[in-house]
């Protein structure tokens, strides 16, 4: 008989951390912390296994499931000492979801289950406490009625609110046990009325319709949104964990709360979080009471706050890893509900996982592991410039690092509507909840007016590696006139406001920012991730600037210099835009040696600071008409500047102008049709390289790149160019420039021709942007509009111009490699399309066995790491075709 329940606590413990994908992360700590002798309330997991079964059979449970379930039952009756269902002594259950992955918030739980119109009445009697037995009873009706009945819970908040006025209460905690029967009876009768069936008394049917409701939850639409956005598959399921309730809510030496071992913003080595007294847990993840700081429980309740300390070391020494503790206080003595991996600002990851290599904790590798490359790029980013005028208009809490100006946007899907026009967003919520999520990642900062450090916001923003600032209670947000007011400001929703998520101040308008100083920690972990990688990481730069960032980002020289960038300053488009004019090649080359020069200039300067690292010059690749002026003004312009007539002008812009560019008159074939391009910056290459031998007594290592290549022919035609001005320059200096020369691989049929290539190529660079474009015949300009749905539909789960198609263009950079290599053995191998950045791409270009990977200067940090990551399987495939 398959094993479907796993019992926990108490003298049970079935299962273990190594267990998640069955028991859930929730199930399976559970396990592992009644191992240890935590106090965890008693009870049991009910496997992902069985949510696979639910779905499938549209509701049904396997065989052998209720056996099992009504066996743990009993244990866990034995356990606490009290009966499910009893009128005297009545056992409570929570029912929580738990997945394999962290899903915050995203899927459904039910708390106090097992209550009924008799139930409460025994536990009213049982605890001595008739406004507790009531509160406890309305809350579960409340949650029951939301969560399985689906009735809104606003018709239930209206309930509420409606009593509390009557009886002139501000807080909950004002409301008396007769309060609570009347909003109770409120409830069962909304139920009623909205669901057309009573509020199921049995608690049998309570549970069993609990489990089928949190199995359910699994396909709701947010969670379905947070697997996307996570790459989480769908056939993992969730676990539910019935468990036997402990009460954070009884009176004053009760609490319930949330602790982090370790700092979850800065990772410092110190407790973090928060409790509320006299509450149940929920209440201080939804934000909806302001909770008080971790500290303050040791003088409020002295042996709790020895108990959970004692716990958090034993967890974190256990698990190796920061932990998220939820905790509850019944009665002074405390229980330990849950513990996990705690999430983490990215500069938190890095202090703590150099901190624990410290500590002795975990080694080098397992800190490379922990740090996510993707979030680093956060760290990196500029910060609000601290001498820059700011006008604050609120304060909340720092709930998660990083600076952003934006637009307000007062709900997600506004949000989500302006970051789908361009915008930089500002989602201000009053609270967020898990129906806010899509808002939230289109969004660049979020700010709340409520919730703590651990509310909704600050967790989900700080996984995101949003800035967030929370609990901004000045802040008064009025959806529906669109108006968001602090004091006397008042705001609308499209207006500029700024957040910093490291101070928790909202400002107005725009705030200009710095860039951010790389401690030490940064460059410890780098290098370990440099000791640990193969694959070598240079930089896609055009400018000195960028080149300069990149070096300091850790570059081993430049793999893709977009030359064409540089042309289009001012003072070089006259004499650009004069070559294309030009009547043949006489009056094309007194063009460019116009140009020659300031090239030259561009070149020695990025050679001075790659100082000896390769250098990857590509030679003119886009289009000559993007040259080409825009509108009248400009066409006038360019009349003047090449001293043609504006209709000869027009008539030359009219020739140039193709159906389809990007696979038109571009790359080589601009270099076979106006070799004086080409050769013009083959000169100014080889001539500032040579003056860089001079000075420095060290030649460059400089690499001509020719883009666009289809055919051997194509290369070895221009390849004889390019030499024959090497040597002309040769004569001219009386010293020959050094180069090698290779070429972009970014068409299909180069893959598969690779081996002519090589003849003449030195190294390859993978285009991967374009060779992603034509190995799918997807414009990279336009994909945009349908690679969305084609994600929801699941026919490209990513954005192949984000991340690598492995199966596809993967399989033609696998065939080029080892064409190109069967060609000439110590081809140099390398990518400088965008996935150069991309972790996962990086990943696939360490197994098919490439030499390099070059990206944006702020990628370089994130492919370092990435590549390190990539590095520990040990392993590269080996491709064959
Ligand atoms: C590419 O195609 O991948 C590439 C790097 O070149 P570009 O983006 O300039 O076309
Ligand atoms: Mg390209």
């Amino acid at each position: 008989m398959t094993k479907y329940v796993y019992s926990f606590g108490g003298g049970a413990a079935e299962g273990g951390a190594d267990m998640r994908a069955l028991l859930g992360g929730k199930g399976a700590n559970l396990a592992e912390m009644s191992r240890l002798g935590l106090p965890v309330p008693p009870g049991f997991t009910v496997t992902t296994e069985v949510c696979a079964a639910f779905h499938e059979g549209a509701g049904a449970y396997p065989d052998g499931l209720a056996d099992q379930a009504a066996e743990a039952l009993r244990a866990v009756e034995r356990e606490a000492g009290a009966r499910f269902g009893d009128p005297d002594n009545p056992l409570l259950l929570s029912v929580r979801s738990g997945a394999r992955a962290s899903m915050p918030g995203m899927l459904d739980t039910v708390l106090n289950l097992g209550l009924n119109d008799a139930t409460a009445e025994g536990l009213a009697r049982r605890s001595g406490d008739p406004r507790f037995a009531g509160d406890s009873y309305r809350r579960f009706i409340q949650m029951f009625g939301d969560v399985v009945l689906g009735v809104d819970h606003g018709a239930f908040e209206e309930i509420l609110e409606r009593r509390k006025e009557a009886r002139g209460a501000e807080l909950d905690t004002e409301l008396d046990a007769e309060d609570w029967r009347a909003v109770a009876d409120a409830y069962r009768e909304k139920i009623r009325e909205a669901a057309g069936a009573p509020f199921p008394q049995d608690p049998e049917r309570q549970l069993w319709a609990a489990i089928g409701a949190v199995f359910g939850s699994w396909r709701n639409k947010r969670a379905e949104t947070w697997r996307r956005l996570n790459g989480i598959p769908d056939d993992w399921g969730t676990a539910v964990t019935v468990q036997a309730m402990v009460f954070g809510n009884m009176g004053d030496d009760c609490a319930s709360g949330v602790a982090f071992t370790r700092d979850p913003s800065t990772g410092a080595r110190a407790a973090f979080g928060e409790f509320l007294p006299n509450t149940q847990g929920e209440d201080v993840v939804a934000g909806i009471r302001t909770p008080k700081p971790l500290e303050s429980l040791e003088a409020a309740m002295p042996e709790a706050w020895a108990a959970l300390t004692g716990a958090m070391a034993r967890l974190e020494a256990h698990y190796r890893d920061m932990q998220d503790v939820e905790f509850t206080v019944q009665r002074g003595r405390l229980y330990v509900l849950q513990t996990r991996a705690g999430k983490r600002t990215a500069a938190a990851a890095l202090k703590i996982a150099v901190d624990m290599v410290d500590e002795g904790l975990i080694d080098r590798r397992e800190a490379i592991r922990r740090i996510d490359p993707e979030a680093l790029e956060g760290l990196l980013h500029p910060a609000l410039d601290p001498a820059a005028e700011r006008r604050v208009i609120a304060r909340g809490l720092a709930a998660s690092p990083g600076a952003a100006s934006g637009r307000l946007a007062l709900t997600a899907d506004e949000a989500e509507a302006r970051a789908r026009a361009g915008e930089s967003v500002i989602l201000a919520r009053t609270e967020t909840s898990p129906e806010d999520i899509h808002g939230m990642h289109a969004a660049a900062g979020v700010v709340t007016a409520r919730g703590g450090m651990t509310s909704h916001a600050a967790v989900v923003a700080r996984g995101m590696g949003r800035p967030c600032v929370s609990g901004a209670g000045a802040l008064k947000i009025d959806v529906a006139a669109g108006t968001l007011s602090a004091g006397d400001a008042v705001l609308s929703e499209g207006d500029v406001v700024t957040i910093d998520g490291g101070t928790g101040e909202v400002m107005l308008g725009a705030v200009p920012t710095v860039r951010p100083e790389l401690g030490e920690d940064f460059g410890r972990l780098m290098g370990w991730a440099d000791e640990a990688r193969v694959l070598r990481v240079r930089t896609n730069a055009e400018t000195p600037a960028e080149a300069r960032a990149a070096r300091a980002f850790g570059a081993e020289g430049i793999g893709l210099c977009r030359t064409e960038h540089m042309f289009f300053d001012d003072d070089r488009i006259p004499a650009i835009r004069r070559t294309i004019m030009a009547e043949g090649a006489e009056e094309r080359r007194a063009a460019l040696a116009e140009i020659l020069p300031m090239q030259r200039r561009d070149f020695a300067e990025l050679f001075e600071i790659m100082a000896g690292l390769p250098v990857t010059v590509r030679l003119l690749d886009p289009p000559l008409h993007e040259f080409l002026p825009r509108g009248r003004a400009e066409l006038a312009d360019m009349a003047r500047a090449t001293g043609k007539p504006e209709a000869e002008v027009e008539r030359r812009a009219a020739q140039l102008r193709e159906i389809n560019p990007m696979l038109g008159h571009r790359g080589c074939r601009l270099g076979l049709t106006y070799p004086e391009i080409y050769e013009m910056q083959a000169r100014a290459a080889f001539e500032a390289a040579l003056e860089a031998e001079r000075e420095t007594g060290a030649a460059p290592a400089l690499e001509i790149m020719i883009p666009l290549a289809a055919t051997g022919r194509e290369l070895a035609l221009l390849g004889d160019r390019i030499a024959a001005v090497a040597k002309a320059v040769a004569a001219e200096r009386g010293a020959a420039p050094k180069y090698l020369l290779g070429t972009m691989v970014e068409l299909p049929r180069a893959c598969l021709r690779a081996g002519d290539l090589a003849r003449t190529a030195q190294f390859f660079s993978f285009g991967t942007n374009d060779l992603t474009q034509t190995a799918f015949g997807i414009s990279r300009d336009d994909s945009s509009r349908f690679l969305d749905r084609y994600a929801e539909l699941g026919v490209l789960a990513r954005d192949p111009f984000v991340t690598l198609d492995a199966d596809g263009v993967g399989e033609l950079v696998a065939i080029a490699v080892e064409r190109g290599r069967r060609a000439r053995a110590d081809i140099k191998l390398g990518i400088c399309g965008e996935h150069g950045g991309d972790p996962e791409s990086i990943a696939f270009c360490h197994r098919a066995g490439l030499d390099y990977v070059s990206c944006s200067p702020y990628r370089v940090p994130v492919a370092r790491l990435a590549a390190a990551r990539a590095a520990w399987p040990g392993r590269r495939l080996v491709l064959a075709f």
